[in-house]
């Protein structure tokens, strides 16, 4: 019994510890976390790969983790962290995938309407097309981030070279844009960091953006299950993900008054910089 007191409390620490790292939001991975974008084909690891993090009770692999919040090892090839938590109580939220001519412009509005600010993580291809979009999100004050030229999924299994060309790209098409706009973040799509993804985002100033609550929108679920995922899955601090572009928004954007009301009452929200 003794020896066995004697596991409990070694796993138990072990948890604490674990618990504090992911409490000061250096949660290790983030390579297991599934977004997809613009027309891309869902990642192989969609359908929930063992051991993500989970946050959506839909898409559990089927109790094949004790603890949601079990550290994952890093990927081969150095340390991967990202920024998953805001740093205080209170709650940020990010658009992925734009700018999109129908999608942005009302979630932009909305915005505006509820008087909170958000990150864009473009897709360079979106803003080559679309600038106006970008001025827009810059005149009223959010945040941006690259999220790739083309939403490559790929793009960090790639050379050093290719991944800093392609991000390069994007930020020179966001500052056409925008001269001289600031690039806070980079997010990889789909959540697939690469260590190498991580040390060329870093290079060019932008800090790796991830994320702790992901209601899967862009798999179109109701407007409902959009709100009561991301209140179910909010914890202080936490970086909600959306997406306002890669397809219809609808129910995204229906959520979103009564989910960032609820969120603003229970936490505040505030603007990553
Ligand atoms: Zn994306």
């Amino acid at each position: 019994m003794t020896h066995r007191a004697a596991i409990v409390s070694a796993l138990v620490v072990l948890a604490l510890l674990v618990g504090g790292r992911w409490a000061l939001g250096r949660g290790p991975v983030e390579t297991l976390l599934v977004e997809t974008g613009p027309g891309m084909p869902a990642a192989p690891s969609t359908s929930a790969p063992p051991g993500t993090p989970s946050p959506s009770p839909s898409t559990s692999p089927g109790g094949g983790t004790p603890s949601p919040k079990a550290p994952k090892p890093p990927a081969a090839g150095g340390s991967i962290e990202t920024r998953r938590l805001t740093g205080s109580k209170k709650i940020a939220l990010t658009f992925d995938d734009g700018p999109h001519p129908t999608w942005t412009p009302k979630v932009l509005d909305m915005l505006r309407k509820v008087g909170v600010k958000a990150t864009f993580c473009l897709v360079g291809t979106e803003v080559h097309q679309y600038p106006a979009l970008v001025q827009r999100i810059v005149r009223e004050g959010h945040t941006l981030c690259n999220h790739t030229w083309h939403h490559e999924l790929d793009l960090g299994t790639k050379p050093e070279a290719e991944i800093r060309a392609n991000l390069d790209a994007t930020n020179r098409e966001i500052r056409r844009a925008v001269p001289g706009a600031k690039i806070t973040f980079f997010r990889h799509p789909g959540g697939m960091w690469t260590a190498a993804a991580i040390k060329v985002a870093r290079e060019l100033g932008m800090t790796p953006l991830g994320w702790d609550v992901d209601p899967l929108d862009w798999k179109k679920p109701s407007a409902e299950a959009i709100r009561t995922r991301v209140i179910n899955q909010a914890r202080p601090g936490s970086i909600v993900l959306l997406h306002d572009g890669g397809g219809d928004r609808a129910a995204t954007l229906a959520a979103c008054p009564s989910l960032v009301g609820e969120l603003k009452r229970k936490y505040g929200i505030v603007l990553l910089r």
